[in-house]
């Protein structure tokens, strides 16, 4: 089946890798039985064991990899040959129902081998990487320029019986035919040659991009020495350090790695202002250092390659062809939205570092405010403001109980169960999983993996990925999705303590896990996630709401000594600071989304990165005292794939909707109203790609999204 938008290797929130497609299953898996029951390789084979069958984690070798993709590939390309070249005349039931069959063995691989380049990358597996990422490419255009297949894909969208389809399986069928005219299925010989180069040499450097960062995330570092170099750090980031430093082999020190979670607490406690302004470099530069792992000269290819195929598929720019299937339907929908933002969001960082100043001033600092400063200096912002430490939180927010809070709020909203599933293999150690219950049947639903914490290897982030998506074509498939996080391990047999930030995002990604758990579709292209761009980050931002609803607090939020609930005093704050700082983590990620959509609109012209970053943020009138959330040289979700790229735009236009979609609730009986719920579930959750986002919104609103509530969430003046 065609995974332009791909299910099992949509990495949701951090990045999804190239997009493969792939094809073939009922035909496969009974063939796999009978015809080739020595194949040796474990990874081709069916997936066993509970549960319907659960991945081979416990099989994987590296070397394995490379044969059981060239297999699958094969077995594929065969089968959908199969369905291209029958006589018979083409029909939704002979030409789509067999290509969403398709490709059960390539899923299967493909699934362990993005698991692995995301959360297992060594040396060894990027050789692998390097070699397949073209052959995948290929491998992908070879089917949507599959002619004889496009022509049977088109019968059956063009024909007259399609009326007689189910709302469902029309919607399948425009998506077939639209994404295979999206991918130059209607090009001529010499286009489409010139197409699939393109997508091997944007595999290639989208690999080598993303291998870059990798490396400088997990080679480079930052060693403390000294109690005085520790100097207003917490408990809790001083163990964090530690521990880093025992896996870097520094044993006696403290070691800052070079990733946000590690970074952030860092940059919010040190009072030492030049260990600040070291580590905020030593981060902001990744990608940007010059030598073997520089990704500037990367982005020019990346960005002249994407503008050459967009014109080969004949759109203006990358960002036209991207937004065409999305919610926002053009750049300019999503530009003026980011716009209508920017201005309020500016307005309010000025503010807040009006504030800053003012402390500094007070304290005799004798500074002015520079971008390694702001963290640390909002933080005693909030405290002056509100009498709001975030260290006063974190004793409440014990990493465990989070996961409990998480699943009673499922339990709530969507009458599920989590219980520990012990007897599946896992591809580390560190990871955990649960099945996933209906709570009055009892039934199965599906398998959660949460894999929390930070390695060499993992990327750096927060994501969550399915490994199987929940379909009825070939029976009744359950799914299996899975969470992905980068905490640091604090003291053994001590509970890990997280910030509220953390704890929100915890919620964000089991949203999307819950949007893969609720799916109850029939076709697997229109399953679980797999929905428009701007639409899938809908769901997970709406789930972040329940972090701080008092029921999860007075259950869940409880003290890691005494076991006590945080007091109701402590919330309070909590809630009176909840527009605090939303000026800059706004334009932190807006002048971000705004950069990725203005250089996707660029055409062929060639940038220099370095220029163009610079050039663009003076023109957006970008506050000096902030640097990007994503600068160019490491903005994975744009460069590690066309995942997000013209696409960063989607989580304030998701944010919109979710604003939006929680005054459902709190304009109900709030947030745990049952009936809104099953609405939520009903229209939203359960619906997958089988309809238009915009009606299915509507369906469950009852009219279209507007954006004050987002505007009101922010703080920000309309
Ligand atoms: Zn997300």
């Amino acid at each position: 089946m065609l995974k332009l938008i791909t299910r099992s290797l949509m990495l949701l929130f951090v990045f999804a890798l190239t997009a493969l497609m792939s094809a073939d299953k009922s035909l496969t898996r009974v063939a796999h039985a009978n015809e080739f029951p020595a194949d040796p390789n474990p990874l081709l084979a069916e997936w066993v064991g509970p549960y319907g069958g659960v991945p081979p984690f416990d099989k994987v070798q590296v070397a394995l990899f490379k044969p059981a993709l060239e297999s699958a590939m094969a077995e594929n390309l065969a089968d959908i040959d199969k369905v291209a070249r029958q006589s018979a005349a083409p029909t939704f039931d002979n030409t789509i129902v067999p290509m969403e069959k398709a490709g059960a063995a390539f899923d299967r691989v493909s699934t362990i081998y993005n698991i692995w380049s995301s959360t297992m990358s060594t040396p060894e597996f990027q050789v692998v990487q390097r070699e397949m990422a073209p052959k995948l490419a290929k491998f992908g255009d070879q089917i949507t320029q599959n002619e004889p297949l496009f022509k049977r894909i088109e019968t059956v969208y063009n024909s007259p019986d399609k009326k007689k389809l189910s709302a469902e399986q029309q919607r399948l069928v425009w998506l077939y035919y639209t994404n295979f005219v999206r991918a130059g299925a209607k090009l001529d010989v010499q286009a489409k040659a010139r197409l699939t180069a393109i997508n091997q040499e944007l595999a290639t450097l989208f690999t080598k991009f993303s291998n870059n960062v990798l490396f400088e995330e997990d080679s480079q570092f930052v060693t403390l020495k000294s109690e005085d170099e520790l100097k207003g750090l917490p408990q809790s980031v001083r163990d964090a350090e530690a521990a880093s430093a025992a896996t870097k082999k520094q044993p006696g020190t403290w070691v800052i790695m070079n990733t946000r979670s590690s970074v952030e607490p860092f940059l919010t406690y040190s009072d030492r202002r030049d260990l600040r302004e070291k580590v905020w470099r030593m981060f902001i530069m990744r990608g940007d250092n010059g030598g073997e792992q520089d990704n500037n000269a990367t982005i020019t290819q990346i960005l002249q390659l994407r503008a050459e195929r967009a014109k080969l598929l004949g759109y203006q720019t990358h960002a036209h062809w991207r937004l065409e299937n999305a919610m926002a339907k053009n750049p300019d929908r999503a530009m003026d939205l980011m716009m209508q933002v920017w201005k309020p969001a500016v307005a309010r960082v000025h503010e807040e570092v009006r504030d800053m100043q003012a402390l500094a001033d007070k304290e005799g600092a004798g500074i002015k405010i520079e971008p390694w400063d702001y963290r640390y200096y909002m933080e005693k912002v909030r405290k002056a403001k509100y009498d709001l430490d975030q260290n006063e939180v974190k004793p409440y927010l014990q990493l465990d109980k989070l996961v409990e809070a998480i699943h009673w709020v499922a339990g709530e909203l969507f009458n599920f169960k989590l219980t520990p599933a012990t007897n599946v293999p896992v591809a580390h150690s560190d990871i955990r999983v649960w099945e996933v219950t209906d709570k009055t049947s009892g039934k199965h639903v599906g398998l959660w993996y949460f894999d929390p914490y930070a390695r060499a290897g993992k990327r750096s982030g927060a994501w969550m990925n399915a490994y199987r998506t929940q379909e009825r074509v070939n029976g009744e498939i359950t799914t299996i999705v899975s969470n992905n996080a980068n905490f640091v391990k604090g003291k053994p047999g001590e509970p890990l303590l997280i910030s509220w930030d953390d704890a929100s995002t915890m919620f964000h990604e089991f949203g999307h896990a819950l949007h893969g758990l609720n799916s109850n579709v029939t076709y697997p292209s229109l399953s679980g996630t797999a929905v428009a761009r701007d639409y899938v980050e809908f769901p997970s931002q709406l789930m972040e709401h329940w972090l701080a609803t008092p029921e999860v607090l007075q259950k869940f939020a409880v003290h890691y000594q005494t076991g006590k609930p945080i007091p109701q005093a402590l919330v309070d704050k909590i809630n009176r600071s909840r527009t605090f700082n939303q000026g800059f983590s706004t334009v932190e990620y807006l002048a971000a989304a705004i950069l990725d959509m203005k250089l996707h609109l660029l055409g062929d012209k060639k940038i220099d990165a370095r220029t163009f970053e610079k050039e663009a943020l003076a023109e957006l009138g970008m506050p000096r005292e902030i640097v990007l959330r994503h600068r160019l040289p490491q903005f994975l979700h744009v460069f590690s794939s066309d995942g997000y790229s013209a696409g960063y735009y989607s989580y304030l236009w998701s944010d919109v909707i979710t604003a939006d979609a929680f005054g459902a609730f709190t304009e109900g009986g709030g947030p745990y109203d049952r009936k809104v719920a099953d609405r939520l579930r009903k229209y939203i959750f359960s619906v997958g790609n089988t309809i238009d986002p915009a009606d299915g919104y509507r369906n469950f609103r009852g009219r279209d999204p507007k954006v004050e509530a987002l505007m009101k969430k922010r703080g920000f003046s309309s």
